[in-house]
């Protein structure tokens, strides 16, 4: 069966314009003008593609780190109501044996069963630094070596798509040159670089800076640090979590300004706890407290990941970060699909290309969302 939608302001490569998209099974089959009966007109709405969050740990009470796999399916059950339809799930530092379980519940879903697609892992630790630690454990933290990662990924090294590394602790680049051989992604996170080891870095592959502005070195004015190598590698892509509160929203004016455009990724980085209502929660047996839509360690103004939406994180970027709407979409699907390489068949709305689409309405709510083509909101 054939469906088609349309919307005066459907993103088609860099504008809005009017549209109708024909979706059969689980692509899209053709672009047109067509305004049959048959067409659900979704007015001035936006038709976006689905967006892509590669950077998130849990949500609605599932915590990666639990490796429990019908956690994880009720997760993913509500990522329809923020717009994503693909995603990639990041365990964190912990031990070895949590880290290798997360990684073989993510690996092991069944397909059928999931409401968003799982395209891999982003494996956030355990190389990173003491020094940029963020919510992460210290004894978690291992000096970069390549037997504990094979221990860690075992037979899944194949689905690790992002690895985030302090690589200045990898003095002679021996990870990172035998990850970038396997094709996995590097990027800069948890980390205490300065400018000029940034620059080494990504000239040993380093290709993107987690959460900008989090867990890195920061800017001085005689040595900019990993942040300021962020905003200076145009060849780098940026991770932001655009909720106000993980960085402000100055700095993701001065990221707008700063870097090319398809450089940008939003990301949500977040926790079980978000969808959940305020009060203490355990994560990796770190008590977690939500209040005022953020989530901290208890008893401290410490942030320990976002209860963001990927819907709201677009929606700050356009009201407070200065993006257009284009670039802020782009941001949540194009961009992202291009870092992780599935930019040949998602993160754009194409004939060929997958047909997961999100509607949202002027202040960027969504409406509806089309995953494998079927409508997720009833
Ligand atoms: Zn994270």
């Amino acid at each position: 069966m054939t469906i088609k939608i349309r919307s005066n302001k459907v993103l088609l490569e860099n504008e809005l314009r009017e549209a109708t998209i024909s979706v059969k099974e689980s692509c899209i089959v053709d672009i047109s003008d067509d305004r049959g009966t048959d067409v659900i007109d979704y007015g001035d709405a936006i038709i976006a593609p689905g967006f892509i969050d590669i950077h998130t740990h849990g949500g609605y009470g599932c915590e990666i780190m639990e490796a429990d796999r019908l956690k994880i399916y009720q997760w993913l059950s509500h990522l329809p109501k923020e717009g994503t339809t693909s995603l990639l799930i990041s365990p964190y530092s912990s031990s070895v044996l949590s880290m290798r379980k997360a990684i073989d519940a993510i690996c092991t879903l069944e397909e059928k069963r999931c409401c968003a697609d799982v395209l891999g892992v982003y494996l956030e630790g355990p190389f990173i630094s003491k020094r940029q630690l963020g919510a992460m454990n210290e004894k978690s933290v291992l000096a970069p070596d390549i037997s504990k990662w094979q221990e860690i990924v075992g037979q899944h090294e194949r689905a690790i798509k992002l690895c985030a590394l302090a690589c200045e602790a990898d003095f002679d680049f021996a990870l990172m040159d035998t990850l970038v051989s396997k094709q996995v992604k590097i990027a800069g996170g948890h980390t205490d670089m300065t400018y000029a080891q940034a620059c080494n870095a990504a000239a040993h592959g380093m290709i993107d800076f987690t959460h900008c502005g989090n867990a890195m070195r920061g800017i001085h004015h005689r040595e900019v640090g990993t942040l300021g190598a962020a905003m200076l590698l145009d060849d780098c892509y940026c991770e932001v979590i655009a909720d106000g509160k993980h960085v402000s929203f100055e700095l993701l004016r001065l990221l707008y300004k700063t870097k090319p455009k398809d450089k940008l990724i939003l990301i949500t980085d977040s926790l079980s706890a978000k969808g959940l209502a305020e009060g203490d929660y355990q994560m990796d047996g770190i008590l977690v407290t939500v209040k005022n839509k953020a989530a901290y360690i208890h008893g401290t103004n410490q942030l320990a990941g976002s209860t963001l939406s990927m819907a709201q994180a677009v929606a700050n970027a356009v009201q407070y970060g200065g993006f257009t709407v284009v670039d802020a979409l782009h941001a949540a699907s194009l961009n992202p699909a291009t870092l992780i390489g599935v930019h040949n068949k998602k993160g754009q709305i194409r004939v060929g290309f997958n047909a997961d689409l999100c509607v949202l309405d002027s202040a960027f709510q969504i409406q509806q969302t089309y995953y494998k083509g079927k409508a997720m909101i009833s």
